[in-house]
C-alpha cells in the first residue's frame, strides 16, 4: 500500500502521545514535504510501536523523545531518539537479536520478551530497508531505519 509516510508516522505518534502515562515530552522534527512509501502498514505500525514503546520504557521522568526524518537520494531515514539510560556500546548491535535484553535486572522490571526489535529488523529488511541503533550509556538511544521512497512515472518524488 502506498502511503504518505509523514501522515502515517504522525498518527502513530499521536496515539502514543494521547495515551502515555509518563512525564515524557515528544518533539516532532518532521518535514511538511510528503514522502510516499510502499509498505505493509500493519507491519510498519508494529515496528514503530515497538520502537516508541521501548523509548518510553527506558526514558526517565521528564525525558524527551524526538522523532525525525531525513531524505537522501530516494531513501527515507526515520529516527526515533530518547535521552534514557542508553545501551553499553558493546551490546548495541545485539538488541536486534531474538530474546536479547541488555541486562536481566532491567528486563525483569520492565516486562516484555526481547522479541520486539528482532521482529522489527525482519520486517524492515522484508521491505528492503535497514535498521540500526546508536547509543551512549547514560545519554540515550537513537533507532534509525530506512525505507525506499516511491517515485512517480517521471522518476520524480511524489
Ligand atoms: P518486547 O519488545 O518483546 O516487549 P523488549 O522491549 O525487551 O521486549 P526489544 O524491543 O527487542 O525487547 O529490545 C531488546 C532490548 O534492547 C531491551 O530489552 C532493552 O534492553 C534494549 N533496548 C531497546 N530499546 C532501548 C532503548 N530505547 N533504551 C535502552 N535500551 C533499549
Ligand atoms: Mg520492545
Amino acid at each position: 500500500e502506498i502511503v504518505n509516510f509523514n501522515q502515517f508516522f504522525n498518527r502513530i505518534i499521536d496515539r502514543f502521545e494521547l495515551s502515555k502515562s509518563q512525564n515524557v515530552t515528544f518533539h516532532r522534527m518532521l518535514s511538511d514535504t510528503p514522502y510516499y512509501v510502499d509498505i505493509d502498514t500493519d507491519k510498519l505500525t508494529q515496528v514503530i510501536d515497538n520502537i516508541i514503546s521501548n523509548a518510553l520504557k527506558y526514558s526517565p521522568d521528564g525525558g524527551n523523545i524526538r522523532f525525525g526524518i531525513a531524505v537522501k537520494d530516494n531513501v527515507l531515514k526515520v529516527m526515533i531518539s530518547d535521552d534514557g539510560m542508553g545501551i553499553p556500546s558493546e551490546n548495541v548491535d545485539r538488541i536486534f537479536d531474538r530474546f536479547y535484553r541488555v541486562d536481566r535486572a532491567r528486563a525483569r522490571s520492565m516486562g516484555g520478551t526481547g522479541l520486539g526489535l528482532a521482529i522489527a529488523r525482519e520486517m524492515i529488511e522484508a521491505h528492503g530497508g535497514s535498521i540500526w541503533a546508536e547509543s551512549e550509556e547514560g545519554q540515550g538511544t537513537t533507532i534509525f531505519f530506512t525505507l525506499e521512497i516511491e517515485m512517480d512515472e517521471e522518476g520524480e518524488w511524489d
